[in-house]
């Protein structure tokens, strides 16, 4: 039997979710690694024209500007060959629940349209990814990857970078590198290589290349 990987989406499947909006919005620049917060709008977006943020919002599909992370659809498609692949991910925007609603249609059109290979009643939408069972998990968000599993992948984005290896260590979490433009090599190394080196479960620098 395969076993189950739970992917998340945001920052790990795909890109510019907030980010374009927010840009819009502010007709700004900003780039992803600028940020250092998750919340890259409660960094940037002034606190009396957060409602008129959430407004503009609740109007816009925040998916038609996502684009796939480098390799994600390519090593996605290669992973399904080997593993129960199961979306696992987070519709709610808590800055404004009434509207995210629509943000798990969205979500599912875009999965459903890049990730077209992938059975779309393996999607699970959630923010309590700790309660889903599955034997290995890759996710952005340290608090995600929670869980009795057998290995959990930290995939590299620009508000995690300052997670210390030590704090990975002790609860037993992978880091897929320190750059989003690699991550999808190293989880495929992570999870596929026979060279790396399960037994340290520290991380892209344990690989003998
Ligand atoms: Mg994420």
């Amino acid at each position: 039997m395969k076993k189950i990987l739970l992917l998340d989406v945001d920052d790990v499947i795909c890109f510019n979710v907030f980010l374009s909006a927010i840009n819009e919005f502010l007709g700004t620049n900003y780039e992803i690694d600028f940020f250092k917060e998750y919340y890259i709008d409660k960094c940037v977006i002034p606190k009396e024209r957060f409602d008129e943020y959430n407004r503009f919002l609740s109007e816009r599909n925040l998916y038609k500007d996502a684009y796939p992370l480098p390799g994600a659809v390519e090593k996605v498609k290669r992973l399904d060959k080997v593993f129960d692949i199961h979306i696992c991910s987070s519709c709610i925007n808590p800055f404004n629940i009434e509207s995210s609603g629509r943000l798990y249609k969205d979500k599912f059109d875009f999965l459903i349209r890049v990730l077209s290979f992938l059975n779309p009643e393996k999607f699970i939408f959630t923010n309590y990814k700790n309660l889903i069972a599955g034997d290995i998990i890759v996710d952005d968000r340290l608090s995600n990857l929670g869980g009795n599993r057998e290995q959990r992948i930290l995939f590299p984005a620009y508000h995690n970078k300052e997670i210390s290896d030590n704090e990975l260590i002790k609860n037993k979490i992978v880091r897929a590198g320190y750059d989003w433009k690699t991550g999808w090599d190293e989880v495929e190394n992570i999870l596929l290589s026979d060279d790396f080196d399960k037994s340290t479960n520290r991380g892209a620098y344990t690989y003998k290349r």
